[in-house]
């Protein structure tokens, strides 16, 4: 008969242990759709209950007995027919699982943890759940021991449970795809804690100065060099976060300035308290605060999922670089010839010796697309180099001791060296291009 097995097995975990409608319901959760566990396990409870006492009424004793021993698991959904047969009040044994605690709990979570996302200025959230591991061992040795397969845990509850109470009665709304904080809860103590997404702006910065590195470098004695961090902490003043990181499509040397296009970036305010940033204020507030050596440019907000693009050396396709060189004993016009040979050719580096300790030392093949030059004075050319992206300029000139091929040096036959470089073009990969004005504008309206 339809649903025998089913019933059979509710009965057989109830005869084993005392539990409430959720923690029964929960074991069964993947059956029947739209309802809550608390739903399931009444349901369960109250055909329990009318099968036996069809049996009782027709005169089954056993039943009658059995019934008698069940009812104490079964609980208030048993105390009515309890009475009427044992003309004596059915003592209500506590749910093995929860206790009988976990309504209260998620109900108390749902107002505390509104209120305390409120208080962040959340509104969209994640529910993170931690649960002692012996329960959740519990549950899965029940659900083993009967053979259940549509069970789910009680993390899984909690966290479906309280969200759900959140977003409907609160108006918060979860959200898994870009959530600005996790409410993390702690069964069965009640202890709740909010831990804010990072927020990521998207956008461009430019180094018009020299020696200034990009990461915060320390040192015993305070940063080694004014760094473009630095120049950002000023945007924690004005959001309240924790800290910021700068996520780039790679970097330039510290006496390498940065000019031109910029380079973009994406900028991670870690814990910050306004989400919704001023951008035009956080680009003065940087400016100010590094006396115009650093400028950003801050397009939109990006995502967590979007830094990965950025960092990914395939990021950046080719730049433009600005060198000015000298080359031992001058240059004549037949210098310049040569150099412009280099267009099109593939460099071949060897770690620099100057990176050694920090890359592996290894040869990589990089593209010089065009070399242009430009005669300054006696030794000095001023040199427009355009090769793909991590080709290592001051080494394409020197020659870093025959460790670049070709070199400047190499070509010329006597010792050249860069002495300024800028960078004035980073050509981004499409995948970093903001998505288009068009498509957010095409969304439906909400009426
Ligand atoms: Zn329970």
């Amino acid at each position: 008969m339809l649903g025998t097995d089913l019933i059979g097995k509710a009965l057989e975990v109830l005869k084993a242990r005392p539990l409430c409608d959720r923690c029964l319901g929960r074991l069964f959760a993947g059956l029947g759709y739209g309802w809550s566990n608390l739903e399931r396990g009444a349901a369960l409870k109250k055909v329990i209950v009318m099968s036996y006492h069809e049996r009782i009424r027709e005169g089954d004793e056993g039943a009658l007995r059995e019934f008698g021993e069940v009812a104490g698991n079964i609980g208030a959904h048993a105390s009515s027919l309890y009475r009427l047969l044992f003309d004596n009040e059915l003592e209500v044994r506590e749910c093995s699982l929860c206790g009988g605690r976990l309504d209260g709990f998620i109900e108390e979570v749902a107002v505390r943890g509104s209120k305390l996302l409120s208080l962040y200025n959340i509104s969209r959230f994640v529910v993170g759940v931690r649960v002692p591991r012996g329960l959740l061992e519990l549950e899965e040795s029940i659900a083993l021991q009967h053979g259940l397969r549509y069970w789910e845990s009680i993390r899984s509850e909690i966290r479906r449970e309280v969200g759900k109470a959140i977003q409907s009665r609160f108006g918060l709304k979860v959200d898994f795809e870009d959530p600005e904080a996790m409410l993390v809860v702690s069964y069965p103590d009640l202890s709740l804690e909010v831990v804010i997404s990072s927020l990521y702006i998207r956008g461009r910065y430019w180094k018009v100065g020299r020696m200034i590195s990009q990461a915060y470098w320390p040192t015993v004695g305070g940063a080694r060099y004014y760094s473009i961090e630095q120049a950002l902490y000023g945007i924690l003043e004005v959001l309240g976060g924790e800290s910021v990181v700068l996520h780039a499509s790679g970097r330039e040397d510290v006496d390498a300035r940065m000019l031109g296009s910029g380079r973009p970036v994406i900028v991670e305010v870690k814990a910050p308290r306004v989400r919704r940033p001023d951008l035009g204020l956080l680009e003065r507030v940087v400016r100010e605060s590094s006396g115009g050596l650093v400028m950003v440019k801050l397009e939109g907000l990006a995502r967590r999922r979007d830094v990965k693009a950025y960092k990914e050396e395939v990021a950046v396709r080719s730049k433009v670089y600005r060198a000015l060189v000298a080359v031992d004993g001058g240059v004549s016009p037949e210098d310049l010839r040569m150099l412009e040979l280099l267009n099109g050719v593939t460099v071949l580096q060897r770690t620099p010796k100057r990176v050694l300790h920090r890359r592996r030392d290894m040869v990589r093949s990089r593209k010089l697309y065009e070399v242009k030059c430009r005669l300054i004075a006696g030794p000095l050319v001023e040199c427009l180099i355009r090769a793909s992206g991590g080709l290592y300029v001051k080494e394409l000139v020197n020659g870093d001791d025959g460790r670049t091929k070709p070199s400047f040096t190499e070509v010329l036959g006597r010792r050249a060296e860069c002495l300024e470089l800028d960078v004035l073009y980073v050509e981004e990969h499409p995948a970093l291009q903001p998505p288009t004005q068009q498509s957010q504008e095409s969304r439906p309206q909400q009426g």
